[in-house]
């Protein structure tokens, strides 16, 4: 796992800038494209795509519309801490192990 990731796969973030029916919301990221620095949250970045009808395996499919969530910046968002519930600056902290963990640095606890 990349330590370096400030948010990872199951935190709750908070959007912060893109669309205006995105900002503030708040939802679990389900997933984090590190490669591109963009993230998949939960009902954010609604895109639809229409499905033509189609023959598969010999069965029909209808044409629909299919909704999925779209990939953002990580930098549209900010981790909610789930301390102090604010979106929050992360910040790394090493324990006696040399174990790095998230830190809070509106209220200094551990996220992890
Ligand atoms: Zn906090």
């Amino acid at each position: 796992m990349n330590i370096k990731l400030k948010i990872r796969k199951g935190d709750t973030v908070e959007v912060v800038t893109g669309k205006e029916v995105d900002k503030g919301k708040r939802a679990e990221v389900i997933r984090v494209l590190p490669k591109t620095n963009r993230l998949v949250v939960q009902g954010v970045n609604i895109r639809k795509r229409h499905q033509r009808a189609t023959q598969q395996g010999g069965r029909q499919v209808s044409a629909s519309i299919v909704e999925f969530e779209g990939p953002l910046s990580i930098s549209n968002v900010m981790l909610v801490c789930p301390a102090c519930s604010k979106p929050a600056r992360v910040g790394f902290k090493r324990d006696d192990k040399g174990v790095a963990h998230r830190v809070c640095k509106n209220c200094g606890k551990d996220i992890d």
